[in-house]
């Protein structure tokens, strides 16, 4: 899943299709198509092929890396939308059961809820079992 992708492999100044970048670092285009949805933005959007600047895609790598490099803090969410490590919107916290159960006690799996402090998106972050618990 974490994948490094070598961003020395691309030029800032040229323009990629899918299909190329597909091929410069051997994967599927579907992965391609994914990070479009992730937030690569090609030059057009309506344009068919779709071509996304090497300055873009560069971004879009360093990001890609800088979070899953993050760790987050106690009090900390990943927020999907601001990419980056947020921490709770005051007062919008809150702890759920997520239905399953972890651990050979089987000790309920509980997971945190909140909204991004800045751009109030969704959060959830998986609490992890207590060992006091077991
Ligand atoms: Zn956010």
């Amino acid at each position: 899943m974490s994948h490094k992708y070598n961003v020395g492999l691309i030029r800032s100044k040229a323009s990629y299709s899918i299909g190329e970048i597909a091929q410069l670092y051997s994967i599927d285009r579907r992965t391609c198509g994914r990070w479009l949805r992730e937030g690569l933005k090609p030059i057009d959007i309506e344009k068919k092929p779709l071509l996304i600047m090497g300055k873009e895609l560069k971004k879009f790598f360093k990001e890609k890396q800088q979070s899953q490099k993050s760790k987050l803090n106690e009090d900390e969410y990943f927020c999907f939308k601001c990419r980056k490590p947020r921490t709770a919107y005051e007062g919008s916290e809150r702890i759920v059961e997520t239905g399953k159960t972890v651990g050979k006690n089987k000790v309920n799996q509980q997971m945190k809820k909140a909204k991004c402090r800045v751009c109030k998106s969704k959060m959830n972050r998986l609490i992890k079992v207590c060992q006091k618990r077991l």
